[in-house]
């Protein structure tokens, strides 16, 4: 066996192809060495193959949306290949999972040089990334100790369960064997909202109401019935990989009846390469603009639809408008240059914010204005701008003016619905604290907390704090540090040991936010570890339940979540209430029992494990959004307060009235364009004059999966440059570059392309943060040049919106 072990180790990548923090100076950014090239990977799984004796269900379970099975191939406990869903025929509505490169990748993840060994404890200066070797019992005492402090000393209130994705699909450890453990101790402050959808998931309730499921939309299933598709920034083809997500449903309707395919984006993404009929490049930050303008000529050619306005909308017009709201404050006037602004939104006005021209927006809006049915559809990269919540209601705008709501091939303007399939949760119990912050604002609770109210910091379920954050919580997340904003201001906060006292982490691998723990737990990879998971949120119509076996024992000392929280609540006496005298392998059949008796179509778990997922397609009814509404508005009617949609919203009125709201920050009850900071209009812009915003890269999802040094061979990070301005800064392609701001700098190569509009540069998030011994990051992440700055409503990460000046290095 350590024959085979040593082999699959040196199979992966034997030298730590990520530069250590210091000593970077000077280096290319992410340099891949000597990793093997894919073709040599090839040949070493083609070996393998012919030894395997074992397959393994499992699952990559990341947050890409999707969660694709894998089929583990081993020979006397160590892992050979890694396969994909291959059952069937794959034909659409019984297709395979199949999965992408990352997931295929999942041996390099486990056998990486990366992976934490054993428990450790901090021994230089908080983030040095200095640690020593130390039991679990040591571990588990510490924690143990540092959490009764906490609690004795500020309250349970101080202790903060941290957002993390890394392992996004566990039912029954995890995320939720940690919160379980933090409950029964008295709870834990609790954060609402998600770096993902945390502007739209907070303003399109305004417009649709709430109590929806988190991806609201049609399913992308009815894009076959549609006569037009228009898409603001949804890129399915890189973020929604799965052969049983969304892409594979998406290409497939389009396919189905060659549907016209109108893309609006700064970027050229995967998802076009040829499929789309259009592409309109446009700045970003201005959709709203491009809307607004587009409703002055559906108005004005009066191809908006009027019955659909008056009998389902709050607002549009004199007749609909609330008494509450003032005189012309309803949209027709707004759009028409009668209301506050006292500004026409033309296409002339339009296309000097969008960078579109006014006949193109004329012909986008009677095109959109006359196809019936049209499928109108955004991704959620718009929505991370500083005006991200008015972007995201004012697409919702076009469907709505153009009456393409609830009908087969409609869609709302929102990010599609998903299939779901309900598997049990290990119980969390209540947590009896109840106020919480945004996502977003963790850094701000750890140093202002006694600042921060519901009309400052949009708390929800109280009004102030009580405490700052003294302890975090971080299972299998890269936020602390990587995936958080302006990344130098979070290491200044973090490093401040009086500030937050403790940092636990648990994690696979020696991550950037790994560095900055106290105590570094090892976790368990999927791959060695019992589950039953269900198929993620971004799978289009194809539900799933999906095993997961271990595949190879605990590598090192590595435990998993449930082994460890039932270590430390040994320490507090609590050891009995926590397992209920089962082991977290007993919890994964006994919840899937419980499931079955709701779903009895599901087979056993035996034979789940040994066949292999169970696939079953959503119901038909569930596929349009608002369906019910637009068929019986009176018995189905939406949870905004009117029971309508609320193009104006008096809730919203309430709240810019009633919020302190710093400077340049508008919340309005109409959907609406906002001019906003860094945006391409801000006079920064003669000092950083290109709007930087992100991507996700296929390479890895998020920071997840970056450590595999042939992915990032086979998807190399590079900033994406036009050809004007690489040619305006003496810059050609591959070129290593910084990119700098007053937040900081970050080296990576150039990318020049006709692929991104001029004026604007483009740079996939979640490359690791590794900078030299001048702390200029050499890694080319993201988040150096990010803001902390968050956006009015949400109060939510406005990523996407920067000014930066680049040059080469
Ligand atoms: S990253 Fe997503 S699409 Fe790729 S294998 Fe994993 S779950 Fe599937």
């Amino acid at each position: 066996m350590k024959k085979l072990l040593d082999s699959a180790l040196s199979s992966v990548i034997k030298r730590r192809t990520f530069i250590k923090w210091g000593t970077a100076a000077g280096s290319a950014a992410v340099v891949v060495g000597n990793a093997l090239p894919l073709k040599a990977m090839a040949t070493d799984s083609t070996q393998a193959k012919a030894a395997e004796d074992k397959v393994t269900w499992s699952a990559c379970m990341v947050n890409c949306g999707s969660r694709c099975p894998l089929q583990v191939h081993t020979k006397d406990g160590v892992i050979t290949h890694v396969e994909s869903d291959n059952r069937g025929d794959d034909v659409y509505g019984d297709h395979q999972i199949r999965a992408c490169l990352r997931g295929r990748s999942i041996k390099q993840r486990v056998y990486n040089p990366d992976r934490l060994k054993y428990p450790m404890k901090r021994v230089g200066k908080r983030g040095e990334g200095r640690f020593e070797r130390i039991s679990w019992d040591e571990a588990l005492d510490t924690i143990a100790r540092q959490l009764k402090y906490t609690i004795d000393t500020y309250g349970n209130d101080a202790i903060y369960y941290q957002y993390g994705s890394g392992t996004q699909g566990y039912k029954t450890d995890g995320p939720f064997a940690s919160k379980r453990l933090l409950n029964m101790l008295g709870g834990f402050l609790p954060y609402y909202g998600n770096y993902s959808w945390g502007q739209i998931q907070r303003a399109l309730p305004f417009t649709y109401g709430g109590g929806r499921p988190a991806a609201f939309g049609s399913f992308t299933s009815e894009i076959a019935n549609a006569e037009l598709l228009v898409m603001f920034g949804y890129n399915p083809a890189e973020t929604r990989m799965s052969g049983g997500g969304e892409i594979y449903e998406h290409i497939n309707s389009v396919n189905s009846k060659n549907v016209r395919t109108i893309i609006i984006d700064p970027r050229y993404t995967d998802t076009m390469l040829g499929k789309e009929s259009e592409w309109i490049p446009i700045r970003p930050g201005t959709d709203a603009a491009l809307v607004e303008a587009m409703a002055w000529v559906l108005i004005n050619e009066k191809i908006v639809d009027e019955a659909f306005l008056e009998k389902f909308c709050v607002g549009y017009d004199e007749k609909t408008l609330p008494a509450s709201a003032p005189k012309n404050g309803h949209y027709k006037a707004h759009i028409l240059g009668q209301g506050a602004d006292g500004i026409g939104k033309t296409p002339e006005w339009a296309a000097k914010i969008t960078g579109i021209p006014a006949k193109k927006i004329i012909q986008l809006a009677r095109e959109i204005g006359r196809a019936k049915p049209a499928y109108i559809i955004q991704g959620t990269g718009i929505q991370r701008q500083a005006n991200g919540e008015q972007a995201s209601r004012a697409i919702c705008m076009l469907p709505i003016l153009t009456g393409n709501i609830g009908l087969a091939g409609t869609n709302t303007g929102e990010m599609p619905g998903n299939y779901g399939f309900p598997v049990k949760t290990l119980p969390m119990g209540t947590n009896p604290i109840k106020t919480a912050i945004p996502f977003f604002k963790w850094t701000d609770a750890i140093h202002r907390h006694h600042e921060m109210t519901d009309k400052t910091d949009a708390l929800q379920g109280g009004t102030s704090l009580k405490n700052p954050i003294k302890f975090i919580w971080q299972y299998a997340g890269n936020i602390t540090v990587n995936q958080h904003s302006d990344i130098n201001r979070t290491k200044e906060i973090l490093s401040d040991e009086s500030l937050c006292e403790f940092i636990l982490v648990f994690e696979n691998h020696m991550t950037p936010t790994a560095r900055f723990a106290d105590i570094l737990l090892p976790d368990i990879t999927t791959i060695e570890n019992y589950e039953v998971a269900s198929n993620g949120y971004a799978s289009g119509s194809l539900g799933a339940v999906i095993p997961l076996v271990p595949a190879i024992a605990p590598m090192y000392e590595c435990r998993s979540a449930y082994d460890i929280c039932t270590g430390i609540a040994k320490r507090f006496g609590l050891e009995a209430q926590y397992t209920e005298g089962k082991t977290h392998e007993q919890w994964v059949a006994e919840l899937y029992e419980q499931m079955r008796k709701e779903q009895p179509q599901v087979p056993t778990l035996a034979d789940l494990r040994r066949d292999g997922p169970y696939k079953q397609l959503a119901p038909k009814h569930i596929r349009i959004a608002l369906e019910g509404f637009r068929k019986d508005p009176v018995n189905n009617p939406l949870g905004t307060p009117s029971g309508k949609i609320e193009i104006y919203s008096e809730q919203l009125a309430t709240i810019a009235a009633e919020w302190e709201l710093p400077e340049g920050d508008v919340v309005t009850p109409l959907p609406q364009y906002v001019t906003t900071w860094e945006s391409h209009l801000d006079p920064l812009t003669e000092k950083y004059p290109l709007q930087l915003i992100g991507f996700h890269t296929k390479g890895r999802v998020h920071s997840t999966y970056h450590n595999v040094a042939f992915l990032r061979e086979a998807v190399t990070d590079a900033v994406w440059l036009n050809p004007a301005d690489a040619q305006a800064r003496g810059i050609k392609d591959g070129d290593m570059l910084k990119v700098w701001n007053d937040r900081g700098e970050t080296w990576v190569p150039a990318k020049v392309s006709p692929r991104i509009m001029p004026g604007v540069a483009a740079l996939a998030e979640g490359a690791w943060y590794a900078p030299g011994k001048d702390g200029v990051d050499r890694g080319g992440s993201f988040n150096v040049l990010t803001t902390q700055r968050s956006t009015p409503l949400s109060k939510g990460n406005p990523m996407h919106t920067n000014l930066v000046e680049i040059a080469k290095a």
